[in-house]
């Protein structure tokens, strides 16, 4: 449902993203972790056709992104990590317009609006304005949404920022069933017990380039006497693993 051959992207000197070659297959949960500026939300960005590679390809569900973003858009969504909401609609109206986006058709649009709503929690502010939502209320709604037309590909940048402990149970159960159901996800976090927790496979990325990939044992067997994803990451992204104020 993925497929990235050689991505590269550059800003001038620097290497956002360097030869980057990766497959992710239906219903996989796939982790992408990196430190700071490793180029995970470039990655993303070239997959949901919001930045352009300089070179290599990237295919989302079938269609290559460079020639046929429309088509890939249709089967992806996309939650960045800081989205865009339009303030001065009412919840249930950016329910609306998020679904005429992706051609819902309105009976089906008008029943999942109202399950997504109830399932985040939401049905009391059905008729509130986004801006007077709470930042965890606004996260809420940007699941909703994007899951509104069912996407078959599912990118989460960051995808439990500012959300409570209810809502993170809530987010971690729902990734892991829709996976289970055929959605591919593929996502972004500094949360390394969220990846040891749900992700089916890992890749740690640094500097732009993949320097490890497998499932979570396939890590551990790679780096034997590294028991944890932490030390792993530590050890691979060459950072130390015990700040010197701390020994
Ligand atoms: P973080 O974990 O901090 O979100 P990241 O892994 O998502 O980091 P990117 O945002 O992809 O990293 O950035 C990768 C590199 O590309 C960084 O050095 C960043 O400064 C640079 N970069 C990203 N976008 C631009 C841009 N529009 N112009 C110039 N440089 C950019």
């Amino acid at each position: 449902m993925i497929e990235l051959k050689n991505l590269c992207k550059y800003y001038g000197d620097i290497r956002a993203v360097d030869n980057i070659s990766l497959q992710v297959p239906r219903g996989e949960l796939f982790c992408f972790l990196g430190p700071n500026g490793a180029g995970k939300t470039t990655t993303i960005k070239i997959m949901t056709g919001l930045v352009k590679a300089d070179s290599g390809s990237a295919w989302v569900a079938g269609y290559d992104i460079a020639r046929d973003a429309l088509s890939a858009k249709q089967r992806m969504g996309y939650i960045p990590d800081m989205p865009y909401l339009y303030d001065r609609l009412t919840c249930a109206e950016f329910m609306q317009f998020c679904g005429d986006l992706y051609n819902v058709p309105a009976e089906r649009l008008d029943r999942e609006r109202t399950r997504l709503l109830e399932l985040f929690s939401l049905q009391e502010q059905s008729a509130a304005l986004v801006r007077d939502l709470s930042h965890g209320m606004r996260q809420r709604l940007i699941y909703a949404a994007t899951l509104l037309h069912e996407p078959e590909v599912l990118f989460i940048d960051e995808p439990l920022i500012g959300l409570d402990p209810y809502t993170i149970r809530l987010i971690k159960d729902l990734l892991r069933a829709r996976a289970r159901g055929g959605m591919t996800i593929f996502l972004t976090t500094h949360i390394l017990a969220l990846a040891e927790d749900i992700a089916d496979r890992i890749a740690i990325v640094n500097n732009g380039q993949i320097i490890a990939i497998g499932s979570l044992q396939e890590l551990k067997a790679q780096h034997p006497g590294i028991n944890t994803l932490e030390d792993i990451f530590l050890h691979l992204t060459g950072h130390p693993a015990n700040g010197g104020e701390c020994r």
